[in-house]
């Protein structure tokens, strides 16, 4: 599986993406980016971001090395290398992106069903302000710049699979966690139920049109079935 966050600069993201981390070791890795711009505070190379020269970062868009890239903020690239993606499926890991939310939607309708996009929403954008001023590692152009992109960002909210409120912390990791652990949970059942049916199904005598309706029915049933449970175990 493969969870899509995105948010805002300064919606608590980041935040985010080290509560998975820390809290489920081993379970998630972040995909880190390539990016032309320069690293903040105690930012390093290979941890936060791959931090590369702009005819690099060319190099690459022209070897086609990335699944998806934006130019994020005004001559500033960013990009996920398809690369990365291999490394950490490879090690049997579900993938965590912390990306733009144009890049977000747009790994989305690649990667469809086996993707959970969830937007990140600040609870105003004057609490975004204050978040971004009190990080105190951005100029105040660039404050400027991620505020005005902030409301054109939250029209797309709803694009998004859930939408997250991160206004209490605790109250926000929670709802994370939980929404998360019920999509593994429910894409487990469905892995589950298709394996057991074509066992059954390959046991028996019925003819290819047969199995086509009978494995149609049994997903509907399925889908019913989760959909129809309490929302308390979706964390709703
Ligand atoms: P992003 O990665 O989206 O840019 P960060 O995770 O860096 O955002 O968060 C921006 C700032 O807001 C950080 O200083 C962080 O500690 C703070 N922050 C995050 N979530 C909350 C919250 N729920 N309440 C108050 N401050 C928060
Ligand atoms: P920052 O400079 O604050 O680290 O990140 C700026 C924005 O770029 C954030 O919204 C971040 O999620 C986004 N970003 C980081 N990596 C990528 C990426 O690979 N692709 C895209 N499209 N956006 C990214």
């Amino acid at each position: 599986m493969i969870i899509i966050l995105c948010a805002p600069s300064g919606s608590g993201k980041s935040t985010m993406v080290k509560h998975l981390l820390e809290t489920y070791p081993g379970q998630y890795e972040l995909s880190i980016s390539a990016t032309t711009r320069a690293p903040r505070g105690q930012e390093q190379h290979g941890k936060e971001y791959y931090f590369i020269s702009r005819e690099e970062f060319e190099q690459h868009i022209a070897n086609q090395d990335f699944i998806e890239y934006e130019q994020v903020y005004e001559g500033l690239y960013y990009g996920t290398l398809k690369s990365e993606i291999e490394r950490i499926q490879n090690a049997g890991r579900t993938i965590v992106f912390d990306i733009d939310v144009k890049g977000g939607l747009n790994l989305k309708r690649i990667f469809g069903d086996e993707a959970l996009a969830i937007f990140i929403a600040p609870p105003s954008v004057e609490e975004l302000s204050r978040r971004l001023h009190g990080r105190g590692d951005t100029s105040e152009d660039m404050i400027q710049k991620r505020l005005a992109k902030a409301e054109i960002e939250m029209a797309d909210a709803p694009y998004f699979d859930k939408i997250v409120v991160n206004d209490d912390l605790a109250k926000a990791k929670n709802e994370l966690d939980k929404l998360i652990q019920f999509t593994i949970w429910q894409c487990t059942i469905y892995n589950w139920c298709t394996i057991l049916l074509f066992d059954n199904l390959l046991h028996s005598n019925m003819t290819k049109d047969e199995l086509k309706e009978r494995f149609r029915q049994f997903s509907l049933r399925i889908i019913k079935l989760v959909n129809n449970m309490p929302n308390t175990i979706a964390g709703n």
